[in-house]
């Protein structure tokens, strides 16, 4: 049976938006279902909107790889478009001993990642870009930079939009079921509360980039998949992150040398310059966006850390910001995961690409990982 639409993806957060642009733009009818009524207002829109180097993942990693890529690929798509980014560069600071070692074993993995612009400094050069930081050491990137990421976002969509493909907003899916034809037959809720009307939607082709609910949409599928196989577990990760209410001296973004998975309480600064501080790294049973700061505790800790490589900060300025949630595929104290892009090889479904645990650097890797998944699903692109 010719189904509804060739191609629909659920979830429309940078990394939905990027694969659905992707496959408008090689000709493929897509439609993206969003429950919400914006495009990307979930992890998409509550991290630090920082384009990362590629510097800290393990060699050969798909993380690696994908944000090298996504990285050129998101600062020409940027200026093609009128996205507004700063190619600022960051200094990842050594401030005890024991941390010239990581900041050694970065360097290293920066260029066995293809990342060769990384240069070492000494206290004095640190501070000659910098003369309100303290360390011993710093790495300074400086490929990395920070962009507009709801400026990206809209880009995406238009592109979409421009090639036939179209965002349904206030859309949850809340059934798949795979018919005798190969189709899938999508069960979807739309409106709101009063107007709510349950829709059946059938495509050929379907990708799953639903985020934190990435498992839980995969359990949609039932015993659709391959016998054996199953979504892999999400385990989410809330991170908090204050604001300065003046404006830092610092031009460049700071982060500690990392802590295991965690990089550690870091300045980043927006498009505007303003300076926030975070994430932290909180593992959580439940999805919950809330900003914890009991009697002022947290605050008090982040102050402490960023006071190691700024003494200088006026811990009266720090103001609770926003939070975001990871949606990692590893338990705390696992060793951290690679992006998991499932497709019919792994989960014996054909037509279908999963896609889990795409925590950072999901944002700077998006144009790349949507590259990657429509290549999966209609091949390599002609030449
Ligand atoms: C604290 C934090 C800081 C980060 N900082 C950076 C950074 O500086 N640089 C970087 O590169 N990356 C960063 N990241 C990672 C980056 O933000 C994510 O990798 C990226 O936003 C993931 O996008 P996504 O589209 O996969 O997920 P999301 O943005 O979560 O989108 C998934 C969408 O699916 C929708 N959905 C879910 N279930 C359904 C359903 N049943 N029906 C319909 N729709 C559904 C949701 O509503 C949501 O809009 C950070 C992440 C966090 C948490």
């Amino acid at each position: 049976m010719t189904p509804d639409v060739e191609t629909i993806v659920i979830g429309g957060g940078v990394v939905g938006l990027a694969i659905a642009r992707r496959l408008a733009v090689r000709g493929s009818e897509t439609l993206i279902l969003e429950r919400h009524d914006r495009i990307g207002s979930e992890t998409s829109s509550r991290n630090s909107e920082v384009i990362h180097a590629g510097i800290y993942y393990p060699h050969g990693s798909m993380r690696a790889r994908l944000c090298v890529e996504g990285k050129k690929q998101l600062y020409e798509f940027a200026a093609e478009n009128g996205i507004s980014v700063n190619r600022c560069g960051k200094l990842v600071v050594a401030t005890s001993d024991e941390d010239m070692s990581a900041l050694e074993t970065i360097a290293a993995r920066a260029a066995t990642n293809g990342v060769s612009d990384i240069s070492l400094l000494n206290r004095t050069q640190a501070q000659q870009m910098e003369p309100n930081l303290e360390c011993i050491a710093a790495l300074h990137s400086p490929s990395t930079g920070v962009i507009d990421s709801h400026g990206l976002m809209t880009a995406l969509e238009g592109h979409l939009t421009e090639n036939g493909g179209q965002v349904v907003l206030s859309t949850e899916v809340l059934g798949i079921a795979l018919s005798n034809g190969g189709n899938f037959a999508i069960t979807a809720r739309s409106g709101s509360d009063e107007t709510a009307h349950t829709t059946l939607i059938t495509c050929r082709n379907l990708i799953m980039a639903a985020g934190l609910e990435a498992t839980r949409v995969g359990n949609l599928l039932g015993a659709g998949w391959r016998e054996g196989y199953a979504p892999p577990q999400t385990y989410p990760a809330k991170g908090h992150y204050f604001t300065l209410s003046r404006r830092a001296p610092f031009t460049h973004l700071i982060y500690p040398v990392p802590s295991g998975a965690w990089l550690g309480v870091h300045l980043t600064l927006d498009i505007a310059g303003q300076a926030k501080f975070g994430p932290d790294l909180l593992w959580i049973d439940d999805v919950d966006y809330s900003f914890d700061d009991p009697q002022g505790a947290r605050c008090r800790q982040f102050a402490s850390e960023i006071q190691r490589y700024w003494p200088g900060l006026p811990a009266d300025k720090l103001q609770p910001g926003y939070t975001g949630i990871r949606p990692k595929i590893y338990r705390r104290g696992e060793p951290a995961a690679d992006f998991a892009i499932h497709g019919p090889e792994t989960h014996g479904v054909a037509n279908l690409i999963a896609l889990y645990g795409i925590e950072s650097p999901g944002l700077t890797s998006s144009l790349a990982i949507g590259d990657v998944v429509v290549d999966r699903l209609l091949g390599p692109p002609a030449e």
